[in-house]
């Protein structure tokens, strides 16, 4: 469920005009519900108020200041994948006791940054991290509080460059090692073991994958505390899906709910680190018609957003619906066309194959559903400025990201003085 919707014809997102906002502030652009937003984060929390929990947003999928201040607002964490991403969590607001850190390839000043703002918890991705986070920890006469990210080998039948529990994936310790490992980092000064945690993949449709998971943890939590290992936080990471075209992923009631019943006998706080399912449906990216061609053999809509602006179509295969921001009186004809960019990239594409009301030069469209892994995964290739990002709530918005300008494009760049000269 989300704010965007058709009131005469006319597409609004919550009380205001998709169009209003695009004649302020131009094309491409991303437009948010902070209605949609809140309820996502209400909706999703709601099967565990009566556990201990902690929902940590993972903010690769959107982490404009003013989102993450929002959940922040409602009692939420982040989970964080780099030093960035920690420095934008801080200049939010967000308490560092409600930050985890996760990561294949943390270094060392960015553990030093996150021991000095004491965050809640590092989930720790290999034995060589282990180590280097202890040192550093002892250098700075802190205690570092970590869970191991276990890779439980379980497969998230998701698309390929998204899953991230199985044996072949980088991420994590092999289950089998686990034991093994945590009772090495017990003995290493300045780590303190308090958390076991997973991520098993991204835009999961089923509930099968994350039981199997979490009931694998419940057997390493078990051996811990035989261990004498005082495990505190259970974090199962993200991954629950949002329907972009067919999918019917489970309801976030109903995970909720089968997650509780696996753990609440366990003694932990729960951490869940939920991205798109937050987001996602919760922002869209409005694009203006430039052209159209027709091929021999095709239809092509040329749109002014790219793959730069929003990469998951040629990244992923991934499938966005797109709408007209203004539907026409009378149903246009109906056809079958690629929508397109402007990147010189035969794999810039929004959509392929695609049958839409036939759109005309300077119509607006709605990419939907852009709201996760959207802006934060965009480029300046082509040097093509990124997108400005506005956020709707009730009938009034605000520009929460301004449109970067060409100066913006060639900041920090330098031309050296004998290139300068013609030398
Ligand atoms: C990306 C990521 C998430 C969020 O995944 P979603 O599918 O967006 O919910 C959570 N935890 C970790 C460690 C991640 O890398």
């Amino acid at each position: 469920m989300h704010y965007f919707s058709y009131k005469d014809r006319e597409l609004f997102c919550e009380q205001v005009p998709v169009n209003q906002i695009v004649e302020e502030f131009g094309t491409p652009l991303f437009v948010y519900s902070s209605g949609t937003l809140k309820r996502h984060y209400r909706i999703f929390e709601e099967p565990f108020s009566g556990a201990p929990h902690m929902i940590c947003f993972s903010m690769k999928a959107c982490s404009n200041l003013a989102i993450l201040k929002i959940f922040s607002n409602l009692g939420g964490g982040v989970d964080i994948v780099s030093g960035g991403e920690l420095f934008r969590a801080l200049k939010a607001g967000v308490p560092p006791s409600r930050i985890v850190y996760s990561g294949v390839g943390k270094k060392s000043y960015e553990m030093d940054d996150a021991l000095r703002s004491d965050i809640l918890m590092f989930n720790v991705e290999s034995e060589e991290e282990l180590q280097l986070l202890s040192q550093r920890a002892l250098a700075l006469g802190k205690s570092a509080r970590i869970a191991l990210r276990v890779n439980p080998d379980v497969d998230p039948l998701t698309h390929p460059y998204i899953s991230t529990g199985l044996k072949s994936n980088k991420f994590g310790i092999q289950i089998e090692q686990a034991l093994e490992i945590y009772l090495k980092a017990r003995d290493l000064p300045a780590l303190e073991p308090v958390g076991i945690d997973c991520h098993i993949g991204s835009q999961l449709t089923e509930l099968g994958p994350f039981m199997e998971a979490v009931s694998i943890l419940r057997k390493l939590l078990k051996k811990l505390r035989n261990n004498g290992i005082d495990i505190k936080y259970l974090d199962i990471g993200g991954g629950l899906g949002i329907p972009y075209d067919q999918e019917t992923p489970p309801a976030p009631g109903d995970y909720g709910a089968a997650i509780l019943d696996l753990v609440s006998d366990m003694d932990i706080t729960l951490i869940m680190e939920p991205g798109r399912v937050l987001v996602g449906n919760a922002g869209v990216m409005i694009t203006r018609v430039l052209y159209k061609k027709s091929g021999l053999e095709k239809n092509f809509v040329i749109v002014d957003a790219a793959m730069n602006d929003l990469i998951r179509p040629s990244l992923y295969k991934a499938y966005h619906s797109i709408i007209k921001v203004k539907k026409s009186l009378d149903q246009a004809p109906k056809f079958v066309a690629d929508i397109v960019g402007p990147i010189c990239e035969s794999g810039d594409f929004l959509a392929r194959g695609r049958e839409i009301e036939e759109p005309f030069p300077g119509e607006l469209l709605a990419v939907m559903s852009a709201g996760a892994y959207g802006f934060t995964m965009s480029s300046n290739y082509n040097s093509r400025p990124r997108c400005a990002e506005v956020l709707v709530d009730g009938s009034n918005y605000y520009l929460i990201r301004q449109r970067e300008t060409y100066e913006d494009l060639i900041r920090g760049e330098k031309v050296p003085s004998h290139i300068l000269e013609g030398k």
